[in-house]
């Protein structure tokens, strides 16, 4: 060996960021409302502290830490706090229904689990049932910290720390030591924790700060809207030291305005998140008459990202948008969509077409399609198959589980996608949402993408319902926006005008909302389980 092999450890960013950044800002809306603001100086000691008071209380390497919790400097100095000991980082998602969360932190054995106050009523109703939580802290101080009816072993964070030293001897761990861990939100049966190594996070907070990724550097603001408790907030919170950026953490604060005036008053560069955050801040800034001033780009992800929102954003507000795909099971970014010289030549409509797309792999991460036995298919942007992935940042088998979820060494993603010759893919639906009709596919998320294009309309969801002669035939049901008007012709003549004939919906259904789940997803279960077989019964 000729050079040195130092691990990849996530205590090393904290580090870095403290000696190298030290003066960088965090800025934080806590759960109270109150905004605070400090500097990786300020938090890499607590951070520090939070190991220390963990350590004290006899918790050790490979214990699983808990959290329920927004994005705030509390929850950030845990990532590290708990990351950099050899604990294991458990975000979950509040949105899932208790029953799952109960499910989680008993699969995962969570020793110690931190919330926000807001997470209070929740935590009353599962305590009971997670018998291995020895204490449940909440992310604030004593005067913020309520008390739980039924919960004794309640204690304030700022409590948990008080005292505690300021240094800490992180320990040499392994990179291949599991950092964190995220459950899948579980489609189908129980969810699956994906335990994340540091060498895969801190891996791809490297890749997330490169140009055409992220592009964070000193110079940048960045306000991750994607929650901590999704994908570790695509791993924003580690990149963001690793490049030195302002980091303002939004709360709960999630609404149109609240971003916006954060986005202002901190003058926010970057933002990210899924693109239904992004419908509540355009409805803002429009009706308010409102501009961007410092804010430049949005990363988004999670689901497709409509081309008309994207030119919305590039004509009205001068906001570049990157739209990535990734999953659990990927730790954060592996397809980001771009603009090369040679595109931006390119005519507008073009151009956010491009991005429209899911986009090239970064380096690290390699993708094929494949049909139904398994057989790779051209890349000519016409063969649609199975999504795997592999990569340096890629889930090899789900926690606990003793076997692998690979097939020949790839991760079967259960996405339906393209790739063309220049490597660039394009997800056409879940597997599971496909709708096959007469034998030939249709893209639900193609139909999606068409119907939100119409001025009136807010949101979309495309299912395949039983059909007696096709199979199956497509449902569209659409959310209108607040006051608008429209009539289900005008909505296939509006379809017909943009889509192949045998893909125009058989049936348009008004709705005032769609499910959506935990994180942020139309549930189609749902809407399949109500509206799956309106077809069968008309014929
Ligand atoms: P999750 O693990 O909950 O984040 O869900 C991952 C799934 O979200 C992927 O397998 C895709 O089906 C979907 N997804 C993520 N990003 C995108 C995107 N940019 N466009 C379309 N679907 C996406």
């Amino acid at each position: 060996m000729s050079m040195m092999n130092r691990p990849l450890l996530i205590s090393d960013l904290l580090e870095h960021g403290a000696a190298q950044h030290a003066s960088t800002e965090v800025v934080s809306r806590e759960t109270h409302g109150d905004l605070h603001r400090y500097t990786y100086a300020d938090m890499a000691p607590r951070a520090r502290q939070l190991a220390n008071a963990l350590v004290a209380r006899g918790l050790k390497k490979g214990d699983v830490i808990g959290s329920i919790a927004w994005n705030n400097h509390r929850h950030l100095e845990s990532y590290f706090g708990v990351s950099g000991t050899g604990m294991v980082m458990h975000t979950c998602n509040p949105r899932l229904h208790p029953s799952q969360l109960i499910y989680i932190l008993n699969h995962a054995e969570d020793k110690v689990v931190l919330f926000d106050a807001t997470f209070a009523p929740l935590v009353k109703g599962i305590a009971a049932h997670c018998p291995h939580v020895q204490l449940w802290v909440c992310l604030a101080d004593g005067a913020h910290t309520p008390a739980i009816e039924g919960v004794s072993n309640v204690v304030a964070y700022e409590d948990l720390i008080a005292g505690q030293p300021t240094t800490f001897q992180w320990p040499e761990l392994s990179e291949n030591d599991g950092a964190a861990l995220c459950y899948t939100s579980g489609t189908t049966g129980n969810p699956k924790g994906v335990l994340y190594s540091h060498r895969a996070i801190v891996l791809n907070a490297v890749s997330g700060c490169a140009p055409d990724v992220l592009g964070l550097s000193t110079r940048s603001v960045i306000l991750p809207v994607v929650p901590m408790f999704h994908i570790n907030a695509w791993c924003i919170p580690y990149a963001a030291l690793v490049a030195g950026s302002k980091l303002v953490l939004p709360g709960p604060q999630l609404d149109g305005a609240n971003l916006y005036n954060l986005m202002e008053t901190e003058k926010v560069t970057i933002s990210a998140g899924v693109p239904t955050i992004w419908l509540g801040l355009v409805q803002h800034l429009e009706q308010n008459n409102l501009q961007f001033s410092t804010m430049r780009c949005t990363a988004v992800g999670g689901t497709a990202m409509p081309k008309a929102l994207i030119a919305k954003f590039g004509e009205k507000f001068n906001v570049e948008v990157r739209h990535g795909w990734g999953m659990t099971e990927t730790t954060a970014v592996a397809t980001m969509s771009n603009l090369s010289a040679a595109d931006l030549d390119k005519p507008a409509d073009e151009r956010y077409a491009i991005i429209a797309k899911q986009g090239k792999t970064v380096a690290g991460i390699e993708i094929k399609c494949v049909d139904e036995n398994g057989n790779t298919l051209p890349r000519d942007g016409v063969s649609q198959g199975e999504l795997m992935v592999r990569g340096q940042w890629i889930v090899e088998r789900y926690y606990k589980s003793d076997k692998s979820a690979l097939v020949n060494g790839w991760f079967p993603t259960g996405d339906i996608a393209t790739i063309d010759a220049s490597g660039t893919m394009v997800i056409r639906d879940r597997t599971k949402d496909v709708i096959k009709s007469g034998g030939e596919w249709i893209s639900s998320i193609d139909l999606e993408n068409v119907a939100v294009g119409h001025p009136a309309v807010a949101m979309a969801a495309v299912i395949g319902v039983k059909h007696p002669k096709w199979d199956e035939r497509p449902l569209l049901l659409i959310v209108t926006k607040p006051e608008q008007k429209l009539e289900k012709q005008e909505v296939l003549d509006f379809l017909s005008e943009r889509v192949a004939k045998w893909w125009v919906p058989d049936d348009v259904i008004f709705v005032d909302t769609l499910p959506v789940g935990g994180t942020g997803k139309v549930q189609k279960n749902e809407l399949r389980a109500t509206y799956g077989s309106v077809f069968e019964a008309s014929a």
